[in-house]
């Protein structure tokens, strides 16, 4: 079985729907798994309309509206009668999302989002298996929430890798093209969790892991894995063979082109990943594998953008030393705060955090009390893996570099 994984970017309008169904005409279609995400940009619509009913209730309708608005056209030109059954079947799944927000009684932001935003990969899924199967590609569509089960961290869920394989195993007939949706699994008592913002080429490694697949393509808009993002770099270059630790560490790092929880389930049962573009899907794309290093081998650039540097300091010339940083890291945790990199010395300790799920205000106040805290909002954070003189200084020129850490092979840099 291979697992193919086709992203936001892949199914943002009906063009792409059209092309991905060329891409499958070029690769074939037998014992295949797909892997979908939401349309476009729909995940930021959902989350619109999380944000509407916790903070501004008459904007609900209208959020929900912008959703609508925006699948109806692309449906309108995929299909060429209203009259379609794929027209009830998103209506219901409107009045899903509806009914949920009208009858809902939890306040839980996280499990709200949840419940809500998983509709995107629901009508994007529902669309394409319905185009799919009127053009010749018969399908069959799974709820993947049938199949990965989670506990209940909402908006970041772990999987249970045990149930999984056993739904997996039970109800995935490997004989046909499936057709399913990234990003999303089921907890305990059967509500939707999700693996985290940009999860859907994890569930492509999940589904791949669990059916011993042979292969797991990731189809992007880009050549592959380049060694640095084309929207942020110029004259980037095409890595053409990766080692999973290799990929483990670029992703790790944040070179978005790979969610980093994708590598390690493939990694373990030696299942190559790809990464293609659905543009040009005859070219070799990348091959993350069992192989050495990186292939070119040169510099490659990560940068992570909208983090916050924080260098805290103890009021009472005390040092900073094991029992505040356990106590520091506790409250890092508790406020879901991602911790990108560390740093101390004597009298500070600074660290680089990307406010991820809000809770910083909340965070920094408990700090004030306890530390002097100096804070730069919305730097970057610079990767440079397998870095040279030339590379080093071509971010160094004319930036204001506020902390550097260096090992082996890897330079970071703090920039404003
Ligand atoms: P999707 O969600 O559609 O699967 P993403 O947008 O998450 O795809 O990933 C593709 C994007 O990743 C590219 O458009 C590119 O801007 C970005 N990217 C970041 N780092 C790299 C890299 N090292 N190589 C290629 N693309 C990269
Ligand atoms: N649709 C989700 C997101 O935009 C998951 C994904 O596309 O990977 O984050
Ligand atoms: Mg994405």
């Amino acid at each position: 079985m291979r697992i193919f994984k086709f992203g936001g970017a892949s199914v943002k309008d009906a063009d792409a729907v059209r092309n991905l169904a060329k891409v499958l005409g070029y690769t074939g279609h037998e014992n295949t798994m797909l892997v979908v995400s939401a349309m476009g940009k729909t995940t930021n619509a959902m989350e619109a309309v999380v944000k509407a009913y916790f903070e501004d209730r008459n904007a609900l309708k209208g959020a929900v509206q912008v959703v609508r608005d925006f699948h109806k056209p692309i449906m309108d030109d995929l299909f060429e009668s209203q009259q379609h059954p794929v027209y009830t079947k998103i209506k219901e799944l409107f009045a899903e999302v509806e009914g949920f927000l009208a009858w809902n009684k939890s306040p839980k932001y996280n499990f709200v989002y949840d419940q809500v935003v998983g509709y995107g990969e629901l009508i994007s899924t529902t669309i394409l298996s319905a185009f799919l199967n009127e053009h010749g590609i018969e399908n069959h569509w799974v709820d993947v929430r049938e199949l990965i089960k989670t506990d209940t961290t909402y908006r970041d869920a772990k999987v249970d890798w045990q149930a999984t394989q056993v739904r997996i195993n039970e109800k995935v007939n490997t004989k046909v093209l499936n057709i399913t949706q990234g990003f999303l699994g089921s907890d305990g008592n059967n509500f939707t969790t999700t693996l985290g913002r940009e999860g859907s080429d994890y569930t492509a490694a999940i589904l791949g892991y669990c059916l011993n697949a042979t292969e797991v393509t990731i189809w992007k808009d880009v050549p592959g894995v380049l060694n640095a993002d084309p929207r942020y770099f110029e004259d980037t270059q095409l890595l053409e063979n990766i080692s999973y630790r290799e990929a483990i560490e670029l992703a790790f790092y944040g070179a978005s082109v790979i969610h980093p929880k994708t590598l390690q389930p493939l990694q373990r049962k030696e299942i190559p990943l790809h990464v293609k573009s659905f543009v040009n899907p005859e070219g070799a794309g990348t091959k993350v594998c069992k192989c050495d290093g990186i292939q070119p081998l040169v510099p490659c650039f990560i940068v992570k953008r909208d983090q916050i540097l924080m260098k805290l300091s103890s009021l009472d010339f005390s040092f900073i030393v094991e029992d505040n940083i356990s106590d520091l890291f506790k409250l890092f945790h508790e406020h879901r705060m991602k911790v990108e990199l560390i740093q101390n010395s004597a009298i500070s300790f600074s660290v680089c955090l990307e406010n991820k799920f809000g809770g910083f205000p909340e965070l920094l106040d408990k700090l004030k009390g306890r530390f002097k805290v100096v804070c730069h909002e919305g730097v970057s954070l610079y990767t440079i893996r397998h870095f040279n003189t030339q590379a080093l200084e071509s971010l160094q020129n004319g930036h204001e570099v506020l902390l550097e850490q260096r090992s082996k092979e890897t330079v970071q840099l703090v920039i404003k």
